[in-house]
């Protein structure tokens, strides 16, 4: 089974206490689910964030204190730990049902991909035997809808559950006198930080969208299906692992998570920041416009703000160098002027009030 624990598809903690409520008896068996929503099969690498929006709106729309299935499958037969063996799923329909079965949802729609996959229904069948003998549970397999009033787990699903949740035909068990095939190796799913901001698998932010377009205009996108985006996924670290190696890095130093000193030559010498000093970016407006073009004060934090700037459309990307010079005064006055300000308080020097403004839309803090 390709089991996907709750670390590694980045899930949110879940709500106490309720999250945490076990089963109180046996298990007969589990129930299948579907999403009845649409849904359309996408790359795997897609999976995860799919998994967190899906637990996002159970917790957020729902009200609910967790995900509220047991274990997700998605359409490439992988098993994503969902409330898992012993904490009581909140699926079923009432709190009964939700005793006496684990809940396992198939990622199928009630329109777009509404039949599941040969590698979905294997693992739906890898779930079910890990419910069955880990759990433990009862070997009854089951839909939502049995017992309970809705068309949840969708026909295709519920036909397979009614033919007794058969792996599917032409299922190629590798004999054990053969080695297993060795599986592509998983990118890396630990997070760096830089400059108070975290990179890698899971990471969330502007910083994120920052580096991935970087990595675009460098040539070093191919891995990209959708995005970039403010979600770091496998896909931002296979390609700034392509980005390391180009720079000559190789094994663990090519592992497509940013260190400092590659992050600074992608992104041309300086990195954004979480946090912000209004003086230094005073200072930086004071003295970097009558300093030789592209002269620099305090780089990370104009570069911080300038990032910021630019995706208010105030200013174009080849001024995002860290230098505060005549066109990011210009940016920033216009800032000033959308935020309400006029005469000397529109003059293009970052006073507190704008800068935090500026801030709190774009990711970082500001300090005095
Ligand atoms: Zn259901
Ligand atoms: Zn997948």
């Amino acid at each position: 089974m390709q089991l996907v624990s709750r670390d590694q598809w980045g899930a949110r903690a879940w709500r106490e206490p309720n999250g945490s409520i076990p089963y109180a008896g046996a298990r007969a068996g589990v129930k299948v689910h579907y999403l009845g929503t649409r849904y359309a099969f996408d790359t795997h690498d897609t999976c995860p964030a799919y998994v967190r929006r899906l637990q996002a709106s159970h917790m957020n729309d729902d009200g609910w204190s967790d995900i509220g299935y047991s274990f997700v499958v998605c359409e490439h037969g992988f098993v994503y730990e969902g409330r898992g063996l012993n904490r009581r799923n909140s699926a079923n329909g009432d709190v009964p049902l939700n005793e006496a079965h684990y809940a396992v949802c198939g990622l199928v729609g009630s329109s777009g991909s509404t039949e599941p996959t040969p590698e979905q229904l294997n693992g739906l069948r890898d779930a079910i035997e890990y419910c069955e003998q880990q759990g433990p549970a009862g070997p009854e397999i089951k839909g939502h809808q049995d017992g309970y009033s809705t068309d949840c787990p969708g026909p295709a699903l519920y036909a397979w559950v009614r033919s007794g949740a058969p792996r599917p035909s032409g299922t190629v068990v590798t004999p054990p006198s053969q080695p297993a095939p060795q599986p592509d190796p998983t990118p890396a799913r630990y997070q760096s930080s830089v400059g108070g901001l975290s990179y890698g698998y899971g990471a969330h932010g502007p910083q994120v969208t920052i580096v991935g377009e970087a990595l675009v205009a460098a040539n070093f996108g191919s891995h990209y299906t959708q995005g970039p985006g403010p979600d770091w996924t496998d896909a931002d670290t296979l390609n700034y692992a392509d980005y390391q190696r180009s720079l000559g890095y190789s094994g663990g130093d090519a592992d497509g998570v940013p260190g400092e000193a590659s992050l600074r030559r992608l992104l041309g010498g300086a990195v954004p920041l979480a946090e912000v000093s209004k003086s230094r970016v005073v200072a930086a407006a004071r003295q970097d416009p009558d300093a030789a073009q592209g002269a620099t004060t305090y780089p990370d934090d104009v570069y911080t703000v300038e990032q910021a700037l630019r995706a208010e459309g105030l200013l174009d990307g080849q001024w995002v160098d860290g230098s505060f010079g005549t066109s990011t005064i210009d940016a920033y006055a216009a800032l000033q002027r959308r935020y309400g300000y006029s005469g000397q308080q529109a003059d293009g020097i970052p006073g507190i009030d704008s800068l935090t403004r500026l801030g709190q839309a774009h990711g970082f803090t500001v300090t005095g």
